[in-house]
């Protein structure tokens, strides 16, 4: 009887390691397994060379939820739901049992590869080449903006490598020696300090968004941002940015480009509990995806995506009205889950609309789609 038991505890223990396997993933014999495997089950290559000009659109937080109660607030669909291609990316880093954070996630999507939390285009002290860096080497003009702090994660993995994400002063050092053509976003006084070094790597500085001259080479736009002291002009919202962003792409780059327009306060706002500038920010975002859409529509070089690099605030929505939202606390939680976000993609360009696309996806075919639409 003894040894029937223990056939049985033994079971059960075989059962539970499994189990934690295939839900969190664990290192067995130096193979990670399940996150890593993520990352390789598809590949693009059917999507190469689909487009000269692509757009991705990073909603810094933005569940499938976010979308919703936006669209019930506003009594509006999102606009860029109407996009025909979508589902949803899984965003685990390699931090077992830890919800994942922007720095792996925005590596994920600028490198290709999953790292662990708070590392910036870096795995383990080791520099993982990103995108950025393989489009300029080949002719493609590259443009990063954000509401948010220009040396915050999703911008600094796309021209800084470091080990960890509070690395600032490397971070802007390293995005003023990177090949970026254009940045706009906050952080006024924290670039200051650099302001000669980046006029001698060939930029134009800017602290007034309506100075901006887009003629100019290189643009480096640096704004106060909405928490920093109203004496100046704040940073302008997503809709404005990326319109300028646009255009200095279209006059420098007319033959192709890469931009990533991110709006970090949809996560800001959720870790604040403000469901309300939340859904602000979200219908300007959405706005931004519009405006892009409806000046580059007649090009069939233009591919547009939009995603989000997790989910922030575990907000629980379920058919709730606008009278509803103003009296109810649906953010339920102030850090980031593990839930899946969605994706919703546009191709300009016939032949490859036909595609099937998977419904999920992980957070490094991010940069498998965009890697494979502007290679030749
Ligand atoms: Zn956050």
């Amino acid at each position: 009887m003894r040894k029937f038991w223990k056939s049985v505890v033994l079971k059960i223990v075989l059962a539970l390691i499994i189990s934690v396997t295939v839900v969190f993933g664990i290192t067995v014999g130096g193979i990670r397994l399940h996150r890593l495997n993520l990352s390789e089950r598809y590949n693009f290559d059917y999507l190469m060379g689909g487009a000269n000009k692509v757009i991705l659109f990073v909603g810094d937080g933005m569940g499938d939820n976010h979308i919703k109660v936006t669209e019930a607030y506003y009594e509006r669909e999102m606009f860029f739901t109407s996009f025909k291609k979508q589902g949803h990316i899984s965003t685990a880093s390699l931090d077992v049992l830890k919800s994942t954070d922007s720095a792996s996630v925005a590596t994920a999507f600028a490198t290709g590869k999953k790292v662990h939390n708070k590392e910036i285009s870096t795995l383990n002290t080791k520099e993982l080449p990103n995108i950025t860096e393989y489009l300029e080497s080949i002719g493609i003009g590259v443009g990063l903006v954000t509401t948010d702090i220009l040396y915050s994660q999703t911008i600094a993995a796309y021209s800084s490598h470091t080990t960890n994400e509070e690395n600032v002063s490397e971070i802007i050092v390293d995005q003023i020696r990177s090949d970026v053509d254009l940045f706009l976003g906050s952080g006024k006084s924290a670039y200051s300090a650099y302001k000669e070094v980046i006029l001698g790597h060939g930029f134009s500085y800017y602290n007034n968004h309506s100075k901006i001259d887009i003629t100019q080479n290189k643009i480096f736009g640096v704004f106060n941002s909405e928490e920093e002291e109203k004496t100046n002009e704040t940073i302008p919202s997503l809709d404005v940015l990326t319109k300028t962003a646009i255009k200095f792409m279209e006059t420098n780059y007319p033959d192709g480009y890469f931009l990533v327009i991110e709006c970090g306060h949809i996560d800001k706002m959720c870790h604040n509990a403000n469901i309300f500038d939340m859904m602000k920010y979200l219908d300007n975002f959405d706005k931004a995806v519009k405006d892009a859409y409806e000046y580059l529509k007649d090009d069939k070089g233009v591919s547009i995506i939009v995603t989000a690099n997790h989910e922030t605030g575990g907000l629980a929505y379920n058919g709730e009205t606008k009278d509803q939202i103003n009296s109810m606390d649906l953010i339920t939680y102030d850090g980031h889950t593990l839930v899946d976000v969605p994706y919703y993609i546009y191709f300009g360009n016939d032949q490859i609309n036909q595609y099937f696309l998977p419904k999920v996806i992980d957070n490094t075919d991010i940069y498998k789609i965009c890697k494979a639409l502007l290679s030749d």
